[in-house]
């Protein structure tokens, strides 16, 4: 689960928050296309119940279908919601004058809930939305985050931490393609970069040492396309002189030391404009993918990247 749903105040608390839960259901159908009939106020009486409508359109027209909701927050006590808890639904529906049932719990329909509402198939529809369906339907709906921000900050903080998206940069897309097959190698995982060097070329770098000229440079998948690429290359007399993961690059300190390392080289050393051409290509692309804080599944790679001294 990504959503924390006791991030949301816990109902009849008395701190006049217990109509958080409420309040996020209403919102939430709301964003699901559900038009609210009844505000889920309380009045002097006590509970007044949610009522949305869904618009339907059939062979005879437009017809509005009135949905009687359910909303229990389970979530500090983590217990799910049994059939007693939910009393008379065919009578609450009736009196009403809706069609339908829906329960929207921040834990679980009990298995006695589940058959007690089946058994009410052929009288009223009925629909659950569980702290797992609430969330598969707010993480992909366009406006999910933005309201999913608002009742669970702490958690959509995270997740956004821990799955970063390319900040918005340039105008077009950042793209690596496969020099191969075309893929995007920024939007698929298993990337490499392949610097070539000339056979039997070599020059003297400025401390008189000497070193294999980096003159091109290809973006390949790892496996078909890389194989064919090198094969391509090395007919045309280029080698490859070493390989590094795309992956890897889009990890931001792991793209610092890599065009640190790269901008040392080229003090020292002569790079054909070609090879360079790439490397900027993907240096830029690149950029908009770690211009951001590590996750930590990033953190952890760096630290056994490091520690292997293979970055
Ligand atoms: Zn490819």
């Amino acid at each position: 689960m990504i959503l924390n749903f006791k991030e949301i105040p816990q109902a009849n608390s008395g701190d006049g928050l217990q109509d958080t839960f409420e309040l996020f259901t209403r919102d939430f159908l709301e964003d699901m296309g559900f038009e609210i009939l009844q505000q889920p106020d309380r009045g002097a009486d006590g509970k007044k119940d949610l009522i949305v409508g869904e618009t339907r359109n059939g062979v005879g027209g437009k017809s509005i279908l009135r949905w009687l909701v359910s909303c229990k927050h389970y979530a500090h006590s983590g217990k799910s919601v049994p059939d007693t808890d939910e009393p008379d639904i065919i009578y609450r529906v009736a009196a009403h004058k809706c069609n339908g049932f829906i329960g929207v719990y921040s834990t679980l329909a009990a298995t006695s809930l589940g058959s007690k509402l089946n058994g009410y198939k052929d009288k009223i529809e009925h629909q659950i939305y569980d702290r797992e369906r609430i969330e598969k339907n707010l993480l992909k709906l366009p406006q999910g985050i933005k309201l999913a921000r608002r009742y669970f900050p702490e958690s959509i903080e995270k997740y956004i931490k821990e799955n970063p998206k390319p900040v918005r940069i340039f105008r077009e897309e950042p793209k690596i393609n496969c020099d191969y097959c075309g893929k995007d190698l920024l939007t698929t995982k298993g990337g490499i970069f392949v610097v070539l060097i000339k056979d039997g070329e070599n020059k003297k770098d400025k401390l008189g040492h000497e070193y294999a000229e980096e003159k091109d440079v290809y973006f390949a998948c790892k496996g078909k396309c890389d194989s064919i690429l090198e094969n391509m290359y090395r007919h045309q007399g280029l080698w490859s002189r070493g390989w590094e993961d795309i992956d890897d690059l889009m990890i931001p300190t792991l793209f610092l030391k890599n065009i640190i390392a790269y901008t040392n080289q080229l003090t020292q050393q002569d790079v054909s404009s070609k090879a360079h051409e790439k490397m900027k290509q993907l240096y830029i692309n690149v950029f908009p993918h770690i211009a951001r804080e590590l996750t930590e599944k990033e953190k952890e790679r760096v630290k056994v990247l490091t520690e292997f001294g293979i970055w």
